[in-house]
């Protein structure tokens, strides 16, 4: 894998076990040469995993869409920077630099990016890897969804096994590392 696309939080106001979990991710990304791709912000959690990446050596692409650049600062360090005009491009162009998916903990927008990659994934539109790192049980909840959507008819035996998850960065990478698509 060269590059993994990471969702994660914008807020500055998630507890600290969160920005820990990333830049734990950051540093295992950096010993296994796996560059990162994300939002391009300077907080959150967001900034906590491109700090981490670079700290340790590694390789950031974060994509911005213009129209957030008023209110979010773009990270002033990363390797590269790209904007985009609008945010459902930048989904796109994070969609075509990366060879897969994470979902660190975060909110609406993290879900909805990590979704959009799922539905791709879904679609065969791209074979690559989507994972959920379930820091803390944050994503106990949703992992139980996807369980009960699949047991109600709704999400194919195929389609849950699209949606990976672990509870450690080395763990989530090993497992994408070894991934195949049950898409076809
Ligand atoms: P959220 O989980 O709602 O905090 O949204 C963060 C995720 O959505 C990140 O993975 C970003 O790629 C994207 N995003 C949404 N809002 C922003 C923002 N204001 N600044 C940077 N990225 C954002």
């Amino acid at each position: 894998m060269k590059r993994i696309c990471v969702y994660c939080g914008s807020s500055s106001s998630a507890v600290p076990i969160y920005s820990e979990a990333a830049q734990a991710f950051a540093v295992e990304l950096v010993e296994r040469e796996i560059g990162l791709v994300y939002g391009g912000a300077k907080g959150g959690v967001m900034g906590s995993l491109a700090d981490a990446v670079l700290e340790a050596g590694g390789n950031v692409t974060g994509v911005i869409p213009e129209t957030i650049l008023d209110t979010e600062e773009p990270h002033p360090g990363l390797t590269e920077l790209r904007t985009t005009e609008s945010k459902d491009k930048r989904k796109q162009r994070m969609t075509e630099l990366a060879d897969g998916f994470v979902a660190l903990p975060g909110g609406i927008g993290t879900q909805e990016e990590i979704l959009q990659s799922l539905g791709r994934a879904k679609h065969g539109e791209h074979h690559d890897p989507c994972g959920f790192l379930n820091v803390d049980g944050y994503y106990d909840s949703l992992v139980e969804f996807f369980d009960n959507a699949n047991m109600e008819g709704f999400i194919s035996p195929e389609q849950r096994e699209l949606v990976l998850v672990a509870e450690t960065p080395s763990e989530l990478l090993d497992t994408f590392e070894q991934y195949e698509s049950p898409i076809v």
